[in-house]
């Protein structure tokens, strides 16, 4: 019996991508190896890489003007490597500041000195929804926008118009691939695979070819875009494991009907949470709802001590990961891509039976 996993990240994965990689976890479709053991450079695993790689294009509706890389060291090192790479000291970085990895991102670009502007942010408001306009600097090297922003629960319903020459670039860590999105307007895309794609240790990047152009020169190896480019993610030892299971959820993606069946998915789990919040007067949603997010749904109930024994009991009915991150309290679901539908069920159904009693 699997638990209801509400974690944030790492997060589940569909149980039936678990299985194929059980199937394979000892001997690798005949190889007579497991994938962990294989060297990265084997035909074996150019293939994993390769397929992985085309399939992440594929369901994004990419073509060739884009490349997909598999790196290591988390969204977080994104945050370093983006300014690093694209922002020039003649220009400004500018980003939206949706709150905690929002803000992360523009303070990474502060510390490696860069010039940088917060062209919006939502923090007289506790970050409870997402700015609606914003003002860019002059000169700007790009513009940064987190679509999802997992602590506090806002999520971006439209991408952003940015000038023309203007570089958009988004962090879709906790939304990636979770429902059909114009991919093409953005020049370079990052997540931690961790919650929506695959296990943790990998970093999906997507660039757009013609960003390479405006590269600063003189980059460290391991933080340079190029050179991970030029080496299909192979510079160095990839995290092969990782990037193999990520092949194995693209697939299921796929398989399952792309990005067009996760959209109708997700709605459904979404609007059966936000229902209840919506006709409770015992829950209640913390963010706006033009806003709200379909991955990470943070609630509140009427006092901490409540929250504290909701918590307990839902362990106790087998799910785990409800509580909110430690910066903002209150409880949290997380209901990624691979959370199935009847865990979001036993959920709620938990959520009506606790208020009555608790009323
Ligand atoms: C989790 C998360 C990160 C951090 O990812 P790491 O891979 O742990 O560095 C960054 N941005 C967002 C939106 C996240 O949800």
């Amino acid at each position: 019996m699997r638990i209801h996993n509400f974690n944030a990240g790492p997060a589940v994965l569909p149980e039936e991508v678990l299985l194929e990689v059980q199937k394979n976890l000892f001997d690798y479709k005949g190889a007579g190896l497991s994938v962990m053991e294989m060297s990265h450079r084997s035909a074996e695993y150019e293939k994993i890489i390769t397929d992985a790689r085309s399939a992440l294009l594929r369901i994004m509706g990419l073509g060739d003007d884009y490349v997909a890389l598999f790196l290591q060291g988390g969204a977080s090192t994104q945050f370093l490597m983006i300014p690093l790479n694209f922002c020039p000291d003649d220009k400004v970085a500018n980003y939206i500041d949706t709150g905690t990895w929002a803000t992360k991102a523009w303070k990474e670009a502060k510390k490696i000195g860069k010039k940088y502007h917060i062209a919006a942010t939502s923090e007289d408001k506790a970050f409870t929804y997402i700015p609606k306009t914003w003002q860019l600097s002059e000169n700007p090297a790009y513009l940064h926008i987190t679509t999802n922003n997992t602590i506090r629960g806002t999520e971006w319903k439209i991408n952003p118009d940015v000038p023309a020459g203007v570089p958009l670039i988004a962090d879709m860590s906790s939304n990636f691939l979770s429902r059909p999105l114009d991919f093409n307007k953005y020049d370079l895309i990052y997540g931690g695979a961790q919650k929506n794609i695959g296990p943790a240790g990998a970093t999906f990047v997507v660039i757009k070819k013609s960003l390479m152009e405006r590269q600063n020169p003189g980059m460290p190896s391991m933080l340079d875009y190029k050179i991970q480019i030029e080496n299909d993610s192979m510079f160095n030892t990839p995290p092969a494991f990782a990037i193999y299971v990520i092949g194995e959820v693209l697939k299921w993606i796929e398989e399952k009907g792309g990005l067009e069946a996760r959209e109708e998915y997700n709605r459904q789990k979404a609007r059966i949470i936000y229902d209840i919040l919506d006709s409770s007067d015992f829950y209640r949603g913390t963010v706006v709802p033009e806003d709200r997010s379909w991955m990470n749904v943070p609630f509140r109930l009427p006092s901490e001590e409540l929250e504290k024994k909701f918590i307990s009991e839902t362990k106790a009915k087998g799910m785990i990961g409800l509580k909110g991150h430690r910066s903002v309290g209150g409880c949290r679901a997380s209901i990624y891509n691979s959370l199935p539908l009847r865990s979001v069920e036993a959920l709620t159904q938990f959520m009506h039976e606790f208020a009555k009693a608790n009323k």
